[in-house]
This record gives C-alpha cells, structure tokens and sequence, in this order.
C-alpha cells in the first residue's frame, strides 16, 4: 500500500477482506476505492488455489487436492470433530495443511516422501490452503495443524508468517495454542520455534528411540542421533515452558517390540512429553503392516504405568486416502 501511495489504513481493510472474510475477488472489497481495485487485480492477483479434486469420507473429513498457480498441486485436509453442539454442528474443525510440494526426507512409511520434493509454499498459499477447508465447510476453523505434505522445518520463514496470518485477530483468528507444527526433527527448527513467541504446539515425529530402528524409517534425518533430538527437547522446554507432543506409529515387528518400548519410556524419562500413537495407514506399495491391537492395548498400558502421558489418534479420512502419510501431489 505504501509503494501505492496508499494510505496505512487500507493495508489492514486489505488483511481482513483476504485473511479475515476470505474474500477471493478485489471486485467484492467495497470499501476500496475502484481504481486501486483494478489495479490490485492487475498488480497482484489473488491467486486464490483451485480445488481440482475433492473427496468426502465416511467419517466426514475431506480432502482437497489444490492446484496453484504455477500447476503444483497439493493436499488439504478438513476434519470436523465427532462430538457436536446442540444444532448439530461440530464443535471443531481442524485443518492439516501441507508446507511443501512434495518432501525431501523419504521416511520409508510415507506416502509423500515417495514423490521426492518439489518447492516451498509461500505463506499465502499456506493459509489460503485454511480458507479453501473454511469455505468448503461454511464454518469457521478452530485448529490447524502443519501435517499435510512436506516439513514445516525446511520451509521455516514462509511458515511462520502464514501462522502469523492464521493466529492475527485480524486474519483467521486462531488461537496460537490451537496451532500445532510437526516436524521429524530438524535440530535448527526446533531452536528456533522454541523463541517464537507465540504459544504454537510442537509435535515430533519421533517413531522409535533405538537408533537404528529410526534411522532405518526416517533415513534424512539419520544424522542427527536420539540423544542429540533428546537434548534438543529438553533446551525447548527450558526455553519456552511448552510441552512437546511425540508422534509414534506403531508398525508390526518393526519398531514395536519391548525393546522399543522399554527405548521409548528411557527416552521419555526427564522430559515433558505427551506421547500419541498413531495407528499406521496404508500407504501403497509398502509392506508395513500396523501393530495389532495387542501390542497396541500393551504399549498404553506400559507407558502409562510409566508415568508418561499417552494418547492413541483418531486416524481419520484413510478411506479417502487423506489420512497421515497418505498425501501425495498427484491425482487419483
Ligand atoms: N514432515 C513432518 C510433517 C508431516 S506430519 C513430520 O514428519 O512430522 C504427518 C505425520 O504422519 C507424521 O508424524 C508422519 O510421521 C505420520 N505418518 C507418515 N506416514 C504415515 C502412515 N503411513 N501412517 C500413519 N502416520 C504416518
């Protein structure tokens, strides 16, 4: 506005047309003066993602694959929450959304690490991801979560700002602890997102505490070592006071037998850590098989005689194929 001659004011009537209506055409911005209209239109299109596919699951999550302006596509997902107020509506609506095109770190489990990488997102294709989800369901979102495509560390700057969009009252509106980023442990994000400010929600993808068995699943990140991660969390912690979330998935035979437990409940022991199974979903073309309901039944009950705070996820949209690990920047 100010390369414009504008005045300051029509910056923020600007943030929250975009951010907090979600209007996608100048043409709707009433309030601004015509001629700028046409010349924002001109200057600097909106360039609002077209949703090329969308699909609805049993559970009544969808999933969108989004098409950019350069032809890139990725995926969005929108879970509305089981439990409903008394209209009948849910009482949240998460949306995972994808920091990258692809990803560069080809864990062995994950659907989109088969694809290989293929550029960053800026932080208006971040958040417009939000809004998409937020017209689709004509509902304001209430949570969104960085665990689509790509990792949120490797793409850092452009993702803080659109957080910053999301969290602004001006724009989206949502609650920096309703804000949650996943990574699968880049030591430098971790450090960084410990001095943000805002009360943002740090998940790991940690999948085993022995060595080996990680390095195997999650071969980029096979430099940096558990105890390093370890160290790591605990210098967050001390930094931000913010408990961590570790995500584990719980795959047959391979990183679910006692000595990954007895690893994990070590690794555990001394942090301020909120562990959260995940039950593994198909992935084409790779043998993992999930753990059966045993092991998974075993794993709580240990971990919680342990002392250590667990939950198992709700794994939702896998019939869509719109569950974790199962996003990929191609259509069906
Ligand atoms: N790159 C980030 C963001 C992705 S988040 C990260 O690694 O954390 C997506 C989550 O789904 C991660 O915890 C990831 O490890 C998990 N995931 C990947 N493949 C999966 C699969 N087949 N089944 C269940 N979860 C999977």
């Amino acid at each position: 506005m100010k390369e414009l001659d504008q005045p300051r004011f029509r910056a923020k009537q600007l943030i929250q047309w975009i951010y907090g209506k979600g209007e996608t055409s100048f043409d709707r911005m009433t309030n601004l003066p015509s001629s700028l209209r046409s010349k924002l239109a001109e200057t600097s299109p909106l360039d609002i993602p077209e949703v090329v596919e969308r699909r609805v699951s049993r559970d009544g999550s969808r999933k969108y694959v989004l098409k950019f302006a350069d032809g890139a596509l990725t995926e969005t997902v929108g879970i509305p929450s089981r439990d409903s107020n008394k209209q009948g509506e849910a009482r949240r609506l998460s949306v995972c959304f994808s920091t990258q095109v692809g990803c560069s770190m080809a864990c062995a489990f994950c659907a989109t690490g088969k694809e290989g990488f293929t550029r960053n997102l800026l932080p208006g294709e971040i958040v417009q991801q939000v809004l998409c989800v937020q017209r689709d369901f004509d509902s304001r979102v209430s949570n969104a979560v960085a665990m689509g495509q790509g990792e949120p560390f490797l793409n850092y700057d452009n993702l803080i700002a659109a957080l910053h969009i999301l969290n602004d009252p001006q724009g989206l509106n949502i609650g920096a602890r309703h804000i949650t980023v996943s990574t699968c442990g880049i030591p430098s994000g971790i450090a960084a997102f410990a001095r943000e400010p805002e009360q943002f929600t740090l998940a790991l993808s940690l999948h085993s505490a022995v060595q080996e068995t990680r390095d195997l699943l999650m071969p980029r990140v096979a430099g940096e070592n558990c105890e390093a991660l370890r160290a790591d969390l605990r210098t967050y912690y001390e930094v931000c006071g913010r408990r961590v979330s570790l995500e584990y998935l719980l795959i047959s035979k391979l990183n679910d037998t006692d000595k990954h437990l007895d690893a994990l409940i070590s690794f555990c022991r001394g942090l301020h850590v909120h562990i959260n199974l995940l039950p593994l979903n198909d992935v084409e073309g790779s043998s993992f098989k999930p753990s059966d309901s045993r092991t998974v039944n075993r794993w709580m009950e240990r971990l919680a005689r342990a002392g250590v705070e667990t939950s198992l996820r709700d794994s939702r949209g896998s019939d869509i194929d719109g569950a974790c690990g199962q996003l990929k920047s191609t259509l069906n």
